[in-house]
């Protein structure tokens, strides 16, 4: 019998993981085999303190991740706004290599004398008994008294309990990659009439490329097609800049369209219930325009791991707690898409501003 099982070893279940591998029994389980190429590369620098009160910091440093100068923004105006990071009192954020960082994570689980199980799927649950009693896929049933769902979106443990997802709104990512060896280390992000662009250089010479838009508001051969996506990129005038010169061929080394993924706000309408909680993207999913979706990860599983230690009432007082970081984010996300007006005819601007007036 362990103490917890956590579901999913992204950065959340690892993250959780590590913080209560000292104090209790702890089983990880991911239906992945080793961690996939994901979307979501820019770790904002406030996660230098969870990875200092994890004892992971100078194991992290040697990483070769890049240091993030910060943000070169085209919003609301064709003047370039600069967030850096020279002023934040926790330093420079950084651009991860996403795979190696979830390796990483998943290593440190282990040597913590977490039980690490992967490809390993849930497939069923159930409470009996004082316990929760899982089933997989392959490696039969697993005994906790705790469960943690960290299974990203999909959320797979809230689903078969039955608690329901609110979804906000229809955002989607397209993305791409292309070599690139600049040495820039400022993101970008460029509005457009059906959403807004998105750009950074990773650690592997790669230039990560995005578009958020609706699922309804882009051409289907866009969705599918290097060439036709990049085209589309080159028609705003600050991607255009930053793109010049690149090689963005479909022959390129590197060079990928990696498809479609959900980007839209959601969030479970019951984050915590009798003996089990959901944490990261499985609790609330934000949009990338917040640039916070793993940083939260990590910092909801820090206060998730200190309320399992207090022994506290987890129910009332995770709920609370994801409450509040809910309805900051709400209140940011609205306040920054208020902030673009040039297309305040355009329907996805529309939708946004509306979402200003209901609340959402
Ligand atoms: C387009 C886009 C760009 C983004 N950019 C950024 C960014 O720059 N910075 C940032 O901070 N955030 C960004 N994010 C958000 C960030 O990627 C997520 O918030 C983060 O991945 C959440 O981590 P997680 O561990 O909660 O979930 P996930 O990363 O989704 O991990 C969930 C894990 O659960 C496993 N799993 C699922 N189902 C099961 C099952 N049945 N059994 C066993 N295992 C299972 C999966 O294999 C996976 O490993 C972005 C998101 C999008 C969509």
């Amino acid at each position: 019998m362990f103490d917890v099982a956590i579901i999913g070893a992204g950065v959340a279940g690892c993250t959780a993981a590590i913080a209560l591998a000292a104090t209790h029994r702890v089983v990880l389980i991911d239906k992945q085999a080793e961690p996939p190429e994901r979307i979501g590369e820019s770790l904002a620098p406030a996660a230098r303190r969870i990875f200092h009160q994890l004892g992971l910091l100078a194991e992290f440093n040697q990483q070769p991740h890049l240091l993030s100068q910060g943000m070169q923004s085209y919003w609301g105006s064709e003047q370039v706004q600069v967030v850096d990071n020279i002023r934040n009192p926790d330093g420079f954020g950084w651009h991860l290599n996403r795979q190696l960082f979830e390796a990483f994570l998943r290593e440190s689980a282990r040597l913590r004398g977490v039980e690490c199980r992967w490809p390993v799927k849930l497939t069923a649950s159930y409470y009996d008994q004082g316990h929760w009693c899982l089933t997989t896929d392959s490696c039969g049933y697993i005994k906790a008294k705790f469960v943690i769902d960290a299974g990203g979106r999909q959320a797979p443990f809230a689903k078969q309990q039955g608690m329901q997802r609110e979804h906000i709104d229809k955002l989607i990512a397209c993305w791409a990659t292309i070599p690139d060896k600049s040495t820039n280390r400022m993101g970008l992000i460029a509005s457009t009439d059906i959403g807004w662009w998105y750009s950074v250089v990773t650690p592997n010479n790669r230039r990560v490329i995005t578009l958020q838009t609706d699922s309804d508001l882009i051409d289907a051969e866009i969705k599918k097609d290097l060439t036709r996506f990049i085209q589309l990129a080159l028609c705003s005038p600050p991607m255009a800049r930053l793109l010049q010169g690149l090689d963005f061929t479909a022959k390129a080394d590197g060079a990928a369209y990696h498809g479609v993924t959900a980007a839209n706000t959601t969030r479970l309408q019951q984050v915590a219930g009798k003996h089990c909680a959901a944490l990261g993207d499985a609790a609330i999913s934000f949009d990338p325009l917040s640039s916070q979706g793993i940083f939260n990860a990590m910092a909801s599983a820090m206060q998730l791991a200190d309320l399992l230690r207090s022994q506290k009432e987890v129910q009332v007082e995770y709920t609370k707690q994801i409450e509040q970081i809910w309805q900051y984010y709400v209140t940011h996300k609205n306040t920054y898409y208020r902030q673009e007006n040039r297309w305040r005819d355009a329907l996805f601007w529309r939708r946004r501003h509306l979402a200003n007036v209901v609340g959402h």
